[in-house]
């Protein structure tokens, strides 16, 4: 066939296919965990769009926080992390309006529960972004230490006897290295602006052979799947975690992996599960690629005969058996 193309057409068609292959990565970015800069775009994002789906499903209004009209979510081509560029982090405004929205916090967590079981009654623990303190009646120890950055949280946990220090980890190691036997945090990675120094902070913290205790929403899950998931985007996520992004971070810190556990799906997600589950399968049907974010008619008809049928299989299916959930946890062990 080639030899039916003209020579300047042929040397046309080589210089355009190799400014697409220039284009995919990201010029002047680089990964947030793995400081490569092999990355690709997966997905381009309308931030407009994002804005409206944030004032529409949750009554946040985000738009204070986008300077440009798209963002990128990006591939790390090295680690595997993926991650939303030029990043977006939300305030402590923007997560004081989030939780007025129902059902942002679940109280009850299975991966409180998993990871409780490498916790001990002899151990000095860490747990970075630890909320409202919840995870302190898991556990046994000697000392715990909870970091926290809403003033809101710190003044509930302190009514539960509960006393939180507003201040970050990579602060909080300058005067705490080779301290604790186990440093946790829960939800928190997928948030941070620069998973790699975070983690290092973490480390720091850790006495050699301490564990490191991780748990994030999983990009593997049904969520990787759903559509529309303004949660799952900025200003809330920064970057989106598979167990093999996972595993490079053990890699990158010289980490030995104790334990993965990807929970069990929490009833409360149920209706979310199957109407992801049936939009994707009809999008299959119909011949309609995924996008993270479709505004398109046809996503709209999809999703409304979706959120139907999710609501009708609940109805007739109860069948009490629990597919994978949303969130992961990994227990690490540091190895210097
Ligand atoms: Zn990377």
């Amino acid at each position: 066939m080639n030899a039916s193309i003209p020579g300047l057409c042929r040397c046309a068609l080589h210089f355009i296919m190799a400014l697409y292959v220039f284009l995919q990565p990201m010029l002047n970015e680089k990964c947030i965990l793995c400081n490569s800069n092999q990355l690709s775009v997966t997905e381009k994002i309308n931030t407009d769009g994002l804005i409206r789906l944030y004032k529409k499903r949750a009554g946040v209004d985000v738009g204070r926080f986008f300077k440009e009209k798209q963002i990128n979510y990006c591939t790390c081509n090295n680690c595997g992390l993926k991650m939303y560029l030029p990043q977006v982090i939300g305030d402590g405004r923007f997560y004081d309006d989030l939780q007025k929205y129902k059902g942002y916090y679940l109280h009850e967590k299975s991966e409180f529960t998993e990871a409780a079981k490498f916790i001990h009654p002899a151990d000095d623990v860490l747990e970075v972004g630890s909320g409202e303190g919840l995870f302190v009646s898991y556990i046994s120890f000697k000392s715990y230490t909870g970091l926290e950055f809403s003033e809101d949280a710190i003044s509930k946990a302190r009514k539960i006897g509960i006393h939180l220090q507003n201040q970050s980890v990579e602060d909080h190691s300058r005067e705490n290295r080779n301290k604790y036997d186990v440093v946790c945090c829960f939800q928190v990675l997928e948030h941070v602006p620069n998973p790699g120094k975070f983690i290092k902070a973490c480390l720091d913290c850790l006495k050699p052979e301490g564990r490191l205790i991780v748990a994030v929403p999983s990009a593997d899950s049904f969520i990787r799947d759903a559509v529309n998931f303004y949660l799952n985007m900025p200003p809330h996520h920064a970057s989106t975690w598979t167990d093999h992004a996972l595993e490079k971070l053990a890699e990158l810190n010289q980490l030995r992996i104790m334990h993965v556990f990807h929970e069990p799906l929490h009833p409360m997600h149920r209706i979310f599960y199957n109407k992801t589950a049936i939009y994707n399968n009809l999008g299959k049907k119909f011949g309609h690629s995924y996008r993270m974010m479709d505004k398109s008619a046809r996503s709209w008809f999809l999703y409304s005969l979706s959120n139907i049928g999710a609501h009708l299989k609940n109805i007739f299916s109860a069948d009490g058996t629990a597919p994978v959930g949303q969130s992961v946890t990994f227990v690490y062990q540091k190895q210097f």
